[in-house]
């Protein structure tokens, strides 16, 4: 106890208790279960989160370990059956001390004019790698897991994360986006999916 004041020790004691940051690696099975296309579970659209406290942040942790143990660099609330806006992503999973992003009650609150279309894969429908047409900048609002009211402007792999998350809270999947028809009913049936899981948004 020396040289540590009460308060001080309090202090950090709440300070870790914020923390949400997990081991990367990690070893044994993932504390929850990620559904996969073809589950109504996906369907539902989330909630709002009333107030960001212990229980949305062990809720993080549980995602962030769940999406590092499925290789995965972002995870969606909805997608472990809980249906609360919350989405966690990790871009950089290799350096340990990168902290995740997490992001509560997101927004997009504007949106660039420039579409482009990359190839998209998410840990609900596993094997499935598509093209998807998104815009290439997003504006998005949201709070942190300290509560804390955040704005940023996201581009590149991260714009495309983010849009490619909050659509899961929509109960929206990447191939209800997929135009490429005849790849999109290949690449389902390789993988052992069934087109009419597909809900095609216009
Ligand atoms: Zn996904």
């Amino acid at each position: 106890m020396a040289g540590a004041s009460f308060a001080s020790l309090a202090h950090r004691a709440a300070r870790r208790e914020a923390s949400v940051t997990v081991e990367k690696q990690v070893d044994g099975p993932a504390p929850l279960t990620i559904h996969h296309l073809g589950d109504q579970v996906l369907r539902q659209p989330a909630q709002r989160v009333p107030r960001v406290d212990h229980n949305i942040r062990q809720l993080c942790r549980d995602m962030l370990r769940s999406m590092y143990s499925a290789q995965g660099i972002g995870l969606a609330a909805t997608q472990v059956g809980v249906h609360q806006q919350v989405l966690v992503i990790d871009l950089d999973r290799e350096t340990p001390s990168t902290p995740p992003l997490v992001l509560i009650n997101p927004e997009i609150t504007a949106y660039g004019a420039s579409v482009d279309s990359q190839e998209e894969g998410c840990l609900s429908i596993p094997g499935v790698y598509l093209n998807v047409v998104r815009p290439t900048v997003v504006e998005v609002k949201f709070v942190d897991e300290l509560g804390r009211k955040q704005r940023r402007k996201a581009d590149g792999l991260l714009g495309r994360c983010i849009q490619h998350e909050m659509d899961h809270l929509n109960g929206i999947l990447f191939v209800d986006r997929v135009q490429d028809m005849e790849a999109l009913q290949q690449e389902l049936h390789h993988h052992g999916f069934i087109p009419s899981a597909v809900h095609a948004v216009a």
